[in-house]
């Protein structure tokens, strides 16, 4: 199985290239955003739980996230791998998954990173905001903390998959989505 991490600030892309990418390849897409979104929706206790956390702009606890991530490898059925999209998004995240991976036989197969700035990141999350209307995505001071989140904790792991030799990078600063689309695609055939 191919494990993909589609990784990058919020308001990169992740979701909108991710549908795309795993059409390509045969891959199971596993966003934790959404999974938390619907068990918010779902009105469960561990959505009423993470909702907290996510409209503060905070992470929820990784015991949540990697188990929802655990299920989804679980059931799914008839892919080629999967693409993880906002997991992992700090480090004892990504030790976590190397471990389940192993116990599995598996091993992250490559990490495709969508860079933007954080003016960027501002932009873009204000214009979602108006279409999607997510809760955290209406405050700036929420914002201002996601973007806050990604620079103190899911920013290092570029490290920790460079040295793994399992880092590639895209920059979607500019441009369009349908360009950036061709731009993320054209890399991951360079590694697949
Ligand atoms: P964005 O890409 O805009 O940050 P996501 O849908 O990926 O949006 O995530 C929304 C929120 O869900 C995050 O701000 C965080 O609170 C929570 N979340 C998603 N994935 C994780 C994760 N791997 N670990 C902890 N919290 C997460």
């Amino acid at each position: 199985m191919k494990y993909y991490i589609l990784f990058g600030p919020p308001g990169a892309g992740k979701g909108t290239h991710a549908g795309a990418i795993a059409q390509k390849y045969n891959l199971k897409h596993i966003s934790t955003g959404e999974l938390l979104r619907a068990e918010i929706a779902a009105g469960t206790e561990l959505g009423k739980q993470a909702k907290t956390l996510i409209d503060a702009g905070s992470l929820v606890p990784d015991s949540v996230v990697e188990g929802m991530i655990e299920n989804a490898f679980d059931t799914a059925k008839g892919v080629e791998g999967f693409l993880l999209d906002g997991f992992p998004r700090n480090l004892s995240q990504a030790q976590d998954l190397d471990k389940i991976l192993e116990k599995r036989g598996e091993g992250v197969t490559a990490v495709v990173g969508l860079m933007i700035d954080d003016a960027m990141i501002f932009e873009r999350i204000r214009g979602r905001a108006v279409i999607e209307g997510r809760a955290d995505d209406a405050s700036d001071e929420v914002i201002a903390n996601r973007i806050k989140t990604y620079h103190s904790q899911t920013e290092p792991l570029i490290e920790y998959y460079k040295k793994a030799g399992k880092y590639w990078e895209v920059c979607v600063n500019g441009g369009t989505i349908e360009e950036n689309r061709a731009r993320v695609l054209a890399k991951i055939e360079t590694i697949a």
